[in-house]
């Protein structure tokens, strides 16, 4: 389809970039919206990689990959906690409270699809395959402008950042080698790793465990080593998986609303240490588990790290982060058993060190890690970045984000992990200004909000943005009425 077919004078276009699970649940609240409201509009919903409804997460096809989150805390409707597990049921999927993150794909493309159809002719969607590399004001018809790498542009009244987390930074000057796999979630990333050569990972939390479950499964001479500077697991879901937190257990929003026993912090003034503290004291006394205690705090994260001081941020995220996630996002007891195995197995090791340099070594590389003064030299037939998102946006090389910074239509956040937005999603320019154009949401908000790349919270500011973005279009309907310069629709092909 040419985009130029969406390029209507009289309808508002939203183009939202990327269409990982951020991107398809905001088409998806913005195509409800506009069809509640009777709004005409345009989504142009734009994927690299084509991966609509999928993204990083739920490209994946193998079996194994799994939810790290019981079925009960993924449903992608607001306010309906039991919409997941009753789509699984009215499609035959067995689980035991885990499914696969495949069958989320399915889920969420559906939910686009059911949304698409209930708001057509009203509101319609478009799937773009395209890399936008720039987004510029046009001051023209529209007052947006994107680029495309291949070629052409969409104009559009405004546009929504669904871009996801960045790809992972090297710690150590990476080779130029095509063994060395610097993100192993770019689709095809891992064809041909399973050769029966060891493999290193660097990183020891959920994509280690995915990639290691990958690579031992599909050859069965591979063995995986895997590093990282304090070799720290995600630990385990109990069994069967928690049910939502029982009311008494929930971190209550009151202080004085507080079970009896436990010390609530005065929730208006948060540092550091009194919040660890408190951590602590409720995953001791939860009666249930610290899991319990864990899943509580969640809702709060935002709220929480809001209030925390810039240095107590820097210190959280230099010190505790790293004992924080191996609790917060922990692993289903399926994924649990099959690592126990691999581990026992001498297939999979995990071990404390930091990859200090790694050279080339025909056929493979040779990868040095240190660890307390002592170093050692592994022979790798691989090596693959699985730390994590990378740091610093400010050192992005991607050429939509590095134009957005450059150009001052966008900010970093005081800890430049991501993105400045204002409290409904908008991104703030270069002086602070909010833009009255362009939304930001999921990972790219990670900065100010800290927990905002799992479901529950992508899908609620999915929701609260479609009211936002419906509100822009409509203050732009009046200008779409005027007739337009020649040649200025869209093109892509
Ligand atoms: C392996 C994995 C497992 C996870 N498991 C769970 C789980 O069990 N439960 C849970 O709640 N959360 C889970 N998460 C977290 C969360 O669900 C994901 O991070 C979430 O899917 C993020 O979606 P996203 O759309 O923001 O990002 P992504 O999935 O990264 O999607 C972004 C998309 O944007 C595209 N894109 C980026 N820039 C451009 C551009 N310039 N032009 C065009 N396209 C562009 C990319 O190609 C990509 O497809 C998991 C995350 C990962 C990585």
């Amino acid at each position: 389809m040419r985009y130029s077919e969406l390029a209507s004078d009289r309808v508002a276009t939203v183009a939202v970039i990327g269409a990982g699970a951020s991107g398809t649940l905001a088409a998806t609240y913005l195509l409800r919206a506009a069809a509640a409201a009777r709004t005409p509009l345009r989504v142009a919903l734009i994927d690299r990689y084509g991966q609509h409804g999928l993204g990083r997460a739920y490209a994946t096809e193998h079996p194994a990959h799994l939810l790290n989150s019981p079925v009960d805390r993924m449903s992608a409707v607001a306010g309906d906690p039991g919409h997941l597990a009753r789509w699984a049921a009215a499609n035959g999927i067995r689980h035991d409270g885990f499914l696969s993150r495949a069958a989320f794909g399915c889920y969420l493309r559906e939910l686009l699809a059911d949304a698409e159809r209930a708001a057509a002719p009203t509101a319609t969607v478009a799937r773009i395959t395209a890399d936008v590399v720039g987004l510029s004001h046009s001051g023209l018809r529209r007052p947006l402008r994107l680029h495309l790498a291949a070629q052409g542009r969409i104009d559009a009244d405004a546009a929504v950042l669904a871009t996801g987390n960045q790809p992972p930074a090297a710690p150590f000057p990476a080779p130029a080698s095509p063994r060395y796999i610097r993100d192993p979630w770019i689709p095809g990333a891992l064809d041909g790793v399973a050769d029966g050569s060891p493999v290193v990972i660097l990183g020891t939390g959920l994509t280690m465990l995915d990639v290691a479950i990958s690579l031992t499964g599909a050859h069965p001479q591979t063995v995986v080593h895997a590093v990282s500077r304090h070799a720290l697991v995600p630990r385990e879901h109990l069994v069967p998986p928690e049910h939502p937190v029982p009311r008494e257990h929930r971190l209550p929003p009151d202080p004085a609303a507080a079970p009896a026993g436990l010390q609530v912090p005065d929730l208006s003034r948060v540092d550091l240490p009194g919040l660890i503290r408190y951590v602590r004291l409720a995953a001791a006394q939860a009666p249930d588990g610290w899991q319990a205690a864990v899943d509580a705090l969640r809702p709060h994260v935002p709220g929480l790290w809001q209030r925390l001081s810039l240095p107590d941020k820097r210190l959280f995220l230099r010190h505790v982060a790293r004992y924080w996630e191996v609790h917060r996002h922990r692993m289903p007891p399926a994924t649990a058993r099959r690592i126990d195995q691999l581990r026992s197995a001498g297939r999979l090791s995990v071990q404390p060190g930091r990859i200090v340099a790694v050279a080339e070594k025909p056929p493979g590389l040779c990868v040095r890690i240190e660890h307390q003064g002592r170093a050692t030299e592994v022979a790798a037939g691989w090596l693959i970045n699985a730390t994590g998102p990378a740091a610093d946006i400010t050192a992005t090389t991607d050429p939509l984000l590095r134009g957005l910074l450059n150009s001052g239509l966008a900010r970093p956040d005081p800890l430049r992990l991501g993105f400045e937005v204002d409290a409904s999603g908008v991104l703030l320019n270069a002086s602070g200004r909010p833009s009255d154009v362009i939304v930001a949401l999921g990972p790219p908000l990670r900065g100010q909000l800290y927990e905002t790349t799992a479901i529950p919270e992508i899908r609620d500011q999915a929701a609260a943005l479609a009211g936002r973005l419906l509100a822009i279009c409509r203050d732009r309907a009046a200008p779409l009425t005027a007739p337009s310069p020649p040649g200025l629709a869209g093109s892509a092909a």
